[in-house]
């Protein structure tokens, strides 16, 4: 029999080899996704303290067996009415979301076409709802097309098309061309799913995301996301139309059979969607912009992608692994970002900036950046 040993060595030969770290209070965060500093705000810890008082600590079943506390139908109605749809679902977790909705939405005989470089949640979901994959190069629109038009000829007038990206890439930080994409759902009459993991909490008017600094809220069929990176909370979403999301109320099984986070964890999401969208929200966006700007300076990028996630390109695993170390025994938590999570070789730095940063921070980092890899 395969021996666990023998897995691990061949995971360490190969620099591969993951362990937990644990948190340093010392070290300068570059790892996180709390994009704004939500994951620390007194108000947001107010309105998860008040909830327990209020619906105790845990919620002891899956909302169709024991009934749902008002604090997730709140979380639900700020979220639809952020997103601009008629409803929206709550679930554990937003890796419990992409697996939920994808596995509810497909079926055998079913098409999924997915981004080379969607996140591993949207992966599984697509596997386990047995519909046929299809995977398009990262962002190339013509091989989308061509997926949709092959996909088109085969399909019955009974077999769903879905496409999904997500809105802001989680390993390089870069967009997806979303107008584009949802032009061509429209031409080929496929839905379309959208991951604004990245996206949430940093662009848009009100922070709602890719979808709706473009406009496009109304383009898009599912808005999926998480309440556990810029909204510094924890769970995740979906806001669809109401007949979507009472087809995911009945066919998710990741919400059906799971037992429904706290409610006092859903009245502190929905402060801090509501923290997001006030004007407090627009001035730790513009913050966090301000302190992008300074690392793309020092660093010499370009200027043009929007995100708060900067990858710093390294190739062999090892190396990055070493990188990574000589920063944090310099103070600065950088995480190195390897095979499965990256394609081979490209194994990276992955750099994450937050409205908490301050300029004197980025630029020590920008500084070992450099003068370690000249
Ligand atoms: C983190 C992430 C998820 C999963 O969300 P969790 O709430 O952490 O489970 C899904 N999609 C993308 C793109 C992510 O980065």
């Amino acid at each position: 029999m395969r021996k666990p040993e023998d897995e691990l060595a061949q995971l360490q030969q190969a620099s591969l080899l993951r362990s937990i770290p644990d948190e340093e209070a010392s070290l300068i965060n570059f790892a996180s996704n709390d994009y704004l500093g939500l994951a620390r705000h007194p108000g947001i810890a107010e309105a998860w303290t008040d909830a327990i008082q209020r619906y105790g600590n845990g919620s002891t079943a899956s909302r169709l067996i024991c009934g749902t506390s008002p604090a997730h139908r709140e979380l639900e109605s700020t979220l639809a009415e952020a997103k601009g749809t008629e409803a929206a679902i709550s679930f554990a977790t937003g890796y419990s979301t992409s697996v939920g909705i994808l596995t509810s939405l497909l079926q055998k005989g079913d098409t999924v076409i997915l981004d080379k470089l969607c996140h591993a949640s949207l992966i599984d979901g697509a596997r386990m709802s047995g519909a046929t994959i299809r995977v398009f190069p990262h962002n190339h629109l013509p091989k989308l097309r061509t997926l949709l038009t092959s996909t088109a000829d085969k399909a019955s007038s009974d077999s769903r098309t879905l496409v999904v990206t997500e809105s802001i890439f989680s390993m390089d930080g870069d967009a997806a061309p979303l107008k584009e994409i949802s032009d061509l759902c429209k031409e080929y009459q496929a839905l379309l799913m959208v991951d604004e993991a990245h996206g949430l909490g940093i662009l848009g008017p009100t922070g709602m995301g890719l979808a709706e600094k473009l406009g496009l809220q109304g383009a898009i069929d599912f808005h999926m996301g998480t309440l556990g990176k810029a909204a510094g909370v924890g769970g995740g979403y979906l806001a669809a139309k109401q007949i979507w999301v009472d087809l995911f109320i009945n066919r998710a099984r990741s919400f059906i059979y799971s037992t429904a986070p706290p409610p006092a964890q859903a009245a502190a999401s929905a402060e801090a969607i509501r923290i997001i969208r006030s004007q407090e929200g627009a001035q730790l966006r513009q913050r966090l912009w301000q302190n992008i700007s300074t690392l793309q300076d020092a660093l010499q990028l370009p200027k043009q992608p929007g995100s708060a996630i900067i990858p710093w390109m390294i190739g062999e695993s090892k190396e990055a692994l070493q990188l990574s170390k000589i920063l944090r025994d310099l103070g600065m938590r950088v995480p190195a970002i390897r095979y499965p999570t990256v394609p081979r070789k490209t194994a990276r730095l992955r750099i994450t900036l937050s409205a908490a940063h301050n300029p004197s921070e980025i630029s020590e980092l920008a500084k070992t950046l450099i003068d370690r890899s000249q």
